[in-house]
């Protein structure tokens, strides 16, 4: 995966994707543009430890991400945490990624609400030694904990792409105020949402996820951008 002399970071994204939407993929596609077009692994947890289970399962959220990604060729959907057993704790992800990349970047990117209670997931204090962080601004965040801030100095792109771990990196943009929660109601509501790509809705439709059921029509399973 990696070489002594790649220095470009690998990045990875993870988070339920129940589904994934505009802003999971804006938000990537920025941090690998800022990072020198790096490679983003978008990983699908099994069993999220900070939240309720996802309602779709592991492989439609896979095959979600993978129509939403296959347009942009540095994003790279990874199944990774899929296939382990027990809770997905991102520290174990991150060793695993450790492992495969010697001293090569590792960057984990985060959005602003789950950086905020980044200081009480599973041994966060050992993520400073295993990668840097990426932070997505998001609406209507709270602030992180000043002992989070001083454990991940803020720094840029230039100097993470010099080392292997321990900084910042706070992005600007994109700001935008979607989340799935949101995109699951209005599904069930509407039976469509404009955050997502096309492809995913024909999905969601052909597989009758998220109660679209009693919008779903045979034309529904042969929608053109079905990919
Ligand atoms: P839910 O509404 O179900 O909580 P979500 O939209 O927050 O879902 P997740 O899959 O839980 O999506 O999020 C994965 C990652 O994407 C997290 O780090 C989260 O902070 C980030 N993220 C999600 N939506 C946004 C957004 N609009 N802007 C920035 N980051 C986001």
């Amino acid at each position: 995966m990696g070489t002594a002399r790649n220095n470009t970071p690998l990045v990875l994204f993870g988070g339920t994707f129940d589904p994934v939407h505009q802003a999971h993929i804006s938000a990537a596609r920025s941090v690998s543009r800022v990072l020198g077009d790096a490679p983003v692994h978008l990983l699908p947890n099994a069993v999220p430890p900070h939240r309720p289970q996802p309602l779709a399962d592991g492989a439609q959220r896979l095959a979600m991400l993978e129509l939403a990604c296959a347009d942009h060729p540095c994003l790279i959907p990874d199944d990774w945490e899929l296939k382990q057993s027990g809770p997905s704790y991102s520290l174990l992800t991150l060793q695993h990624y450790r492992e495969q990349i010697g001293h090569r970047p590792l960057v984990f990117m985060i959005g602003a609400d789950s950086f905020a209670n980044l200081h009480h997931w599973h041994r966060w204090q050992d993520y400073a030694a295993l990668c840097h962080l990426a932070v997505v601004p998001r609406p209507e965040s709270p602030l992180a904990a000043d002992v989070v801030l001083s454990t991940f100095p803020e720094s840029d792109a230039g100097s993470i792409a010099r080392q292997p771990a321990g900084l910042r990196l706070m992005l600007q943009r994109p700001f935008l105020g979607v989340s799935a929660t949101a995109i699951r109601q209005a599904l069930a509501e509407k039976g469509d949402c404009p955050a997502l790509d096309p492809a995913v809705v024909a999905h969601i439709h052909r597989h009758h996820l998220y109660n679209v059921a009693k919008f779903s029509s045979p034309e529904s399973d042969t929608r053109p951008h079905e990919r």
